[in-house]
């Protein structure tokens, strides 16, 4: 028996809400055990010949030609551990999967599958395909990756079970794969996580197909990822957008649960893009139509910057409402924090309106191998996207009366959050739109964590030569 309990570990769960941070424990110990005595059945006697054994658990009976190893037969354990945590998310109770079993197989020589007839339904298979209660996967050179395939399946075969129903390809393959991407150390399985190192998750790659279609002028918004066609999911680019969409989505407090919750609007056998047009006016209805373009924004600059350990708590938008004060010439003044992403001023502006802007303060950026200090205008030493890390930037981002696609940024290049301006230390400014002003403190996603301290912003009427906005 595997002994487990749910860790609503990670990070304050009440602070943060992003209720997929959840990770099954189960020590060591028991995980040897429950591989070893629960999983491991000789070849099928004669079935399907001596050289296809099978792995049975809980929820997954896996049949593999692979030969024994820690790796392969502790995968329906694995297995197993997840069904859990996606019920979780999915909202709804594990007792839903009483009785539910996937019949997988887990190919090194395919042809053999063929002569045993376990392959009779897979269409074209090269890395995974599930179909109601059966899946299959493709051996691969990585373990990480091998797992990653049996859970992506897993997910699609849980939620054909449960809602009868996929979705459209953004939801149904967006939901596998953040409940796929995992770690597994020590016994402890996590998922929903965004990789630290690619050195974790070998031969994964979202990241830097999503970078690579960023530099090639290809990055996709929201809507764009909404509207991905079934076609398209014939390059692993597809997997890797739908993925950062719902690690985007569950990262937001405000949309907490939205994931889950929207297989409660599956029409029952409708599997594809068929019901995704009615699936994603469902979706815009659930984040809010009136903010829609400031969420293209934010999900611009999460894509922009994403990278292998990106901090969600810290580098997510907290406030992307319109600034409730309009600058009426006044000098305000804030503190902007070097641990956090884009920082909400409050104060709108109007285009044309002519600032200055200074700022002090010394703050830490880091403390390996010594404590790096730093002012507004950032240590040369380091870069993040172009500029000194430490360097006080700011945007403005329209309001929803004024956004279009030529300044809300649904394009990477115009997005206000990816195309930030220097301020240093002061900056005379003429603002080319009107809109709610945000700072930041330049640094990686990555890296907030170890930033301490804060920034002095004070804003008052410029003294004349200002430099134009662009
Ligand atoms: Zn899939």
């Amino acid at each position: 028996m595997i002994r487990s309990c749910i860790a609503t570990t990670l990070r304050n769960r009440a602070k943060t809400a992003i209720r997929f941070f959840v990770s099954i424990v189960f020590s060591p110990v028991a995980f040897f055990l429950a591989f070893c005595f629960s999983t491991v059945f000789p070849a099928d006697s004669g079935i399907f010949g001596s050289e296809i054994r099978t792995l049975e658990g809980t929820y997954l009976r896996l049949r593999t030609d692979l030969p024994s190893s820690t790796e392969v037969d502790g995968l329906p354990a694995v297995f197993d551990a997840a069904v859990p945590l996606w019920c979780r998310f999915l909202g709804i109770s594990p007792n839903r999967c009483d009785g539910w079993k996937m019949d997988g197989c887990l190919i090194g020589d395919f042809e053999r599958f063929e002569r045993a007839g376990l392959v009779r339904e897979v269409p074209d298979l090269r890395t995974g395909f599930q179909l109601n209660r059966k899946l299959w996967v493709l051996e691969q050179a990585s373990a990480y990756y091998r797992r990653h395939l049996l859970l992506h399946e897993g997910v699609h075969g849980l939620m054909a079970h449960v809602f009868h129903g996929l979705g459209p390809p953004w939801y149904a393959e967006g939901c596998a794969e953040l409940l796929a991407t995992h770690t597994l150390r020590d016994g402890k399985l996590e998922i929903g996580v965004i990789p630290g190192h690619r050195d974790e998750v070998p031969m994964w790659g979202r990241i830097k197909l999503i970078r690579d279609d960023i530099a090639a002028g290809k990055g996709r918004s929201l809507r764009d990822v909404l509207g991905l066609q079934p076609g398209e999911y014939d390059a692993p680019n597809a997997y890797a957008w739908s993925w950062a969409l719902c690690v985007f989505l569950e990262g937001q407090p405000e949309f907490t649960g939205i994931l889950g919750g929207m297989t409660n609007v599956l029409p029952p056998g409708r599997t594809t893009s068929e019901c995704a047009e009615t699936f994603n006016e469902r979706f815009y209805d659930r984040i809010g139509r009136d903010v829609r373009s400031q969420w293209e924004a934010a999900w611009i600059d999460f894509a922009g910057r994403l990278d292998y350990g990106y901090d969600r708590e810290r580098a997510r938008i907290d406030d992307l409402s319109p600034g409730a004060t309009r600058w009426n010439g006044r000098n305000h003044q804030w503190r902007v924090r070097p641990d956090r992403g884009w920082q909400n001023s409050g104060l709108r502006i109007q285009q044309g309106d002519a600032v200055r802007i200074a700022a002090a303060g010394r703050f830490r950026l880091g403390n390996r191998p010594a404590t790096w200090w730093s002012d507004p205008n950032g240590i040369t030493i380091r870069y993040d996207r172009g500029r000194p890390i430490g360097e006080l930037q700011m945007t403005i981002l329209p309001g929803p009366e004024t956004s279009n696609a030529n300044t809300a940024g649904d394009d990477y290049s115009r997005c206000p959050f990816l195309n930030p301006v220097s301020i240093g230390t002061h900056c005379e400014y003429t603002a080319p739109v009107g809109g709610t002003l945000f700072f930041r403190i330049n640094d990686s996603p990555a890296d907030l964590a170890d930033n301490d301290g804060d920034v002095t912003v004070s804003l008052e009427k410029a003294s004349g030569n200002t430099i134009p906005g662009s």
